[in-house]
């Protein structure tokens, strides 16, 4: 396995060749002593469900993984919080101005561009909408694709996290009214009696 920064062979304060790698995460320069640490970026990604419980997904314009579906998300900018990376992404790709959305939970994932492997921390987040109304693909969507959840199917998902996102999601919160757990996560859904369970 390739160490993270092997494309990364200069020193970018000093210019030096001398860049090494100092653990499998960092890299250090021999003669200035600049030490560059890689880590995940953050990117978000969200379930919008209208009143009829039908998601919001796009097709993807770009590569990686172009053609295949996705949710709305991208990658959070830098000063921003991420939940106003989920309202600027959902915006920038369908159109929808979104009010309310909250934490789901969150998977590692590798996003491959140009050349370079993209390390990110994804944060997945649910929105519900009255309805879809006015909604229109742009920016990094080609298109927009409404489905019920039942007939959700991973594998149309180009991405790896979000393949497993679209997994985990039916099964972890079916009909849990958004407004009484704004702040419920993976671990208190998992927690044993959770689910309402004896
Ligand atoms: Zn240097």
């Amino acid at each position: 396995m390739f160490h993270p920064l092997h494309t990364f062979n200069y020193c970018p304060v000093c210019g030096a060749e001398a860049f090494a790698v100092r653990n499998e995460k960092a890299k250090q320069c021999a003669v200035c002593g600049f030490v560059y640490y890689l880590n995940p970026s953050a990117s978000v990604a969200c379930f919008i469900r209208n009143a009829g419980g039908e998601l919001l997904l796009v097709r993807r314009a770009k590569e990686p993984a172009r053609g295949t579906l996705d949710l709305p998300g991208g990658f959070a900018d830098m000063h921003e919080t991420a939940e106003e990376a989920v309202c600027r992404e959902v915006k920038e790709e369908t159109g929808l101005e979104i009010n309310n959305c909250r934490y789901l939970f969150s998977l590692p994932n590798i996003y491959p561009y140009m050349g370079f492997d993209v390390h990110t921390l994804d944060l997945f987040f649910e929105c519900k909408v009255d309805n879809f109304d006015g909604v229109k693909a742009s920016d990094d969507a080609a298109g927009i694709v409404v489905l019920p959840p039942s007939e959700l199917n991973p594998a149309d998902f180009g991405l790896q996290s979000i393949q497993k996102a679209v997994r985990i999601y039916p099964s972890s919160l079916p009909d849990i009214p958004l407004s009484v757990c704004c702040t419920i996560g993976m671990a208190q859904l998992s927690a044993p009696g959770a689910t309402g369970e004896i």
